[in-house]
């Protein structure tokens, strides 16, 4: 779809700050829903919810979760209470908002009324949360968590233990899932893949019967025996590649482009960026476009990145600055490049993978870390 067409009327005086910005990030709604659409075919029994922490990974939770929600997700992961009270007006009563992090203690009443409902990763929460509900005479809903392995969130093995001895600790509660997380899951042949199962099924089967849930996005491609009765992905929705040895089976859902600001050509040996840690070779054109780490292009990426024009790699040389970021763009015909062109940093030549490859990171980070100084687009259907 075309930019113009993309824009609707009252979008006319932002469409005028896009046409001033630096970049421009255009985020692909429909290639959001058909992203959830893949994941939810992939669940044979399974719900599919939908995890939109952290801004929907720098997305636009606000504009993501909404659309989910008329996919037909109910259920939605946060990390932080703030980031539910924030989405809760934006998505019906048969939408469930659940908090990851589980609750800063004090916090409990406040989330109740809201209406969210709290991951129990220890006995402590869990006292606070049924506590509130006798005060409130209340069958509170809530999720709890089991540590199958990974030593960060969830009731360890000595507290469930404590937890079956004692399960009046569990009375009054509605306990709407039990839940685990799995640390390898995008290393298929990891032994902890399966160790982490094992353990996860043997603990809710010493908890009284309810949902389970266990796969994020590349759970979800482990198969079958990991999908339980509600699958949680977030990366894969975003177009993360969930099976990093295999294609991805994702659509790409973010393209990022910025503009070039100043072109010069170079004799060898002169210097590049902070530090001159690029010299010239030999002669060559140089290209600055308008972005740089305060957008989230990591400074990991100097001398080590590339943007696209078409189908040309142009190499990262120098460091990445606050604000800008030197190119080799010697590949180019004379001509072919400009000041107020623009290249292609995101998109159908590079993926968010392929940035977070060159830059020694994860695409997790590469998105949660996209600016908020990109002038945004939102494409659906
Ligand atoms: C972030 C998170 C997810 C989503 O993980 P992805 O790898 O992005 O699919 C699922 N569950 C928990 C507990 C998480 O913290």
């Amino acid at each position: 779809m075309g930019v113009a067409a993309a824009l609707s009327l009252s979008d006319a005086p932002r469409a005028l700050a896009g046409e001033r910005a630096g970049a421009w990030l255009t985020v692909d709604l429909a290639a959001v829903r058909e992203n959830y659409r893949r994941l939810r075919a992939r669940l044979a029994g399974a719900r599919c919810a939908a995890v939109v922490k952290a801004d929907a990974y720098g997305l636009g939770a606000a504009r993501v979760a909404p659309l989910l929600a008329d996919e037909g997700c109910r259920d939605f992961f946060v990390a932080h209470l703030d980031e539910a009270l924030a989405l809760r007006p934006l998505l019906g009563e048969a939408c469930s908002l659940f908090v990851l992090n589980g609750l800063p203690p004090g916090a409990e009443a406040e989330a109740a009324e809201a209406g969210i409902v709290p991951v129990l990763n220890s006995l402590a929460q869990l006292d606070a949360w049924t506590a509130l509900g006798r005060r409130q005479e209340r069958r509170l809903p809530a999720v709890l968590q089991l540590d199958s392995g990974m030593s960060r969130l969830g009731l360890p093995a000595e507290e469930l233990a404590r937890l079956v001895e004692a399960p009046q600790r569990l009375a009054g509660l509605d306990l709407r899932l039990v839940m685990s997380h799995l640390a390898c899951a995008d290393e298929p042949s990891h032994p902890a893949n399966v160790e982490q199962l094992a353990v996860f099924s043997a603990g809710c089967a010493r908890l009284p019967a309810a949902p389970r849930s266990l796969a994020n996005s590349s759970g979800i491609f482990l198969g079958d025996a990991f999908h339980f009765d509600l699958a949680r992905p977030g990366v894969a929705l975003y177009g993360g590649n969930p099976t990093p040895d295999a294609a991805n089976p994702m659509r790409p859902v973010v393209r990022l482009e910025a503009k070039v600001i100043q072109l010069r050509d170079l004799k060898a040996g002169a210097a590049v960026g902070y530090g001159y840690s690029y010299r010239a070779g030999g002669p060559m054109r140089v290209a600055t476009i308008s972005l740089g780490y305060a957008d989230g292009w990591l400074r990991s990426l100097s001398n080590a990145g590339r943007a696209y024009l078409g189908e040309i790699a142009l190499p990262i040389v120098g460091r990445v600055s606050m604000d800008s970021i030197t190119l080799d763009v010697s590949a180019l015909p004379e001509g072919a490049l400009g000041p107020g062109a623009t290249v292609e940093l995101l998109g159908e030549r590079q993926t968010v993978d392929a940035v977070a490859a060159a830059a020694g990171t994860i695409g997790y980070e590469i998105l949660t870390s996209l600016g908020h100084r990109y002038h945004r687009r939102y494409l659906d259907g």
